[in-house]
């Protein structure tokens, strides 16, 4: 059953709150607001009690779906359960209640935090310079193109395109054309990888950067990184690494060991964040030595033991966020990784690049797979073999609904037709996997029994399966 609106409990006169007498002499409203402000009718407000409000959103609550509730493997998203006490510690009222324009020497503890949050990216990335200013992956990386396109005008030169290949993220080629280059793309081989031979026919000496998440959005390494850093840095570019897979390497790999110059981490994705209403996120953006000028303005530094916010920035790309950044969601970055240290962030990766294969060895038999190299903390399925049986890779999605779970990321990345990419994330344990795998094959199996059944789902669902692009263009949120 559908949990009706709040204005159907309505009953006249029903109350949900009891106020004491008033012991202050009273005005009346009219000549408090003038009379022209006066309603001629009442706001047909829900008149009800507070049990009735009480059940109603708890309802509504049930009815939602959270990483809280169950498995959210959405490739690419890292969709992990976040440790409660990071909540909590976020929310420290020491903390909370500091005001932005405080002088540096009354947050001195703050600014430590930040600072050693930096230092700790810094260890992981292997990167030299950090600002913890930008708001999410995207705006890291818009920040990071202003940092190349700054580095480039002081130097004189003048580049105007940035390669990307085509299993990208979408908000690659938007952050090279929001920061004013020419987004060129380079195709994958057979094999899910940036092809060196290929790269070398789009590389000239226009090119500001190249930006290339590793592992891929295939999930799949970057083999012939060293190769690839070579030819644009020979060609005199820069690489800039989107860090939204991290949690595939960290404590094995460095992108500054792969020769990556610029990079963004997505705090809300590899340190603890919940990010499925869309935020707040957290981007920091990294650099080596040479563009630690470029970067946002104000950075952090310290001398001797005191921290300090450096303004005088002559060369800076300008600000990019009011204030400092998203201050909470560094407090749980900070609190995740000093929890787990060196060895538990190299446990997380390990976790999360098994619990992938496990996915990834159970499914393959019943869906098709594409790239068969070997991956890490994410896979791509495709639906085509369930298609031509009738049911696509959408109603496969819708489906899962029906059972309980959400579903994977669906058409994406592009180089794979009817794609399901499946990120399990290190925070599940087997029986869940075990779950997810038997639902999916339950899936197929009714695909080839019943088409129709899987091609109208949801059935189980509040809402059933909607025509989306008329969702998106004539909403209706009228009650
Ligand atoms: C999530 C993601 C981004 C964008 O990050 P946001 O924080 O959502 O802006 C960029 N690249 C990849 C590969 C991602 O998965």
């Amino acid at each position: 059953m559908v949990e009706p609106l709040i204005k159907d409990y309505s009953s006249t006169g029903r109350k949900g709150y009891s106020l004491p007498e008033l012991d202050v002499p009273t005005t009346e409203t009219e000549s408090l607001l003038g009379q022209e402000f006066i309603r001629k009718e009442g706001p047909g407000l829900p008149e009800v009690s507070e049990v009735d409000v009480v059940r109603h959103y708890t309802e509504l609550s049930s009815m939602n779906y959270g990483v809280d509730s169950g498995i959210y493997p959405l490739g690419s998203c890292t969709m992990k359960y976040n440790p409660k006490i990071n909540e909590d510690i976020s929310r420290l009222e020491e903390l909370v209640n500091l005001h932005p324009y405080q002088e540096d020497n009354q947050v001195q503890g703050s600014l430590e935090i930040m600072y050693s949050l930096q230092e700790d990216l810094k260890e992981i990335s292997g990167m030299d310079s950090f600002t913890l200013q930008p708001a999410s992956g995207a705006h890291g990386e818009f920040a990071g193109l202003l940092i190349i396109r700054n580095y480039f005008l002081d130097r004189g030169e003048e580049r105007t395109k940035v390669i990307v290949p085509d299993s990208a993220h979408g908000t690659n080629p938007a952050s090279g054309t929001m920061a004013g280059l020419e987004v060129v793309e380079v195709e994958s081989n057979e094999k899910g990888m940036v092809d060196p031979d290929k790269l070398r026919e789009v590389v000239d000496d226009q090119v500001a950067a190249l930006m290339l998440t590793n592992p891929n959005t295939l999930g799949i390494f970057e083999e012939e990184i060293l190769e690839i850093a070579e030819i644009i840095h020979d060609a005199g570019g820069l690489l800039y690494y989107d860090g939204a897979n991290m949690n595939a390497i960290m404590g094995y790999t460095r992108p500054g060991d792969m020769n990556f110059d610029v990079l963004h981490f997505n705090l809300h994705k590899t340190f603890s964040t919940p990010h499925g209403g869309g935020g707040p996120g957290s981007g920091p953006v990294g650099v080596k030595g040479f563009l630690a000028p470029y970067l946002p303005r104000p950075l952090l530094r310290k001398e001797g033991i005191r921290y300090y916010w450096d303004f005088d920035l002559p060369k800076s790309c300008g600000k990019l966020h009011a204030f400092y950044g998203n201050y909470g969601v560094m407090l749980k970055a900070y609190a995740y990784i000093k929890a787990l240290g060196g060895k538990g962030l190299k446990e997380t990766t390990k976790n999360a690049v098994l619990n992938a294969n496990y996915l990834k060895a159970r499914l393959s038999k019943e869906f098709e797979l594409p790239y068969k190299k070997s991956s890490l903390h994410e896979f791509v399925l495709s639906g085509s073999k369930q298609k031509k049986k009738g049911a696509s890779t959408l109603n496969i999605a819708k489906r899962l609904l029906d059972y309980g779970l959400y579903a994977p990321t669906i058409y994406f990345p592009l180089v794979v037709k009817e794609a399901l990419m499946i990120e399990p994330t290190e925070t599940e344990n087997i029986f869940t996997l075990d779950n997810f795998v038997e639902k999916m094959l339950i899936i197929s199996r009714e695909i080839e029994k019943d088409p129709d059944l899987v091609k109208n789902a949801p059935h189980n669902t509040a809402v059933k399966l909607l025509d989306e692009a008329r969702a998106a263009r004539e909403p209706d949120l009228r009650w």
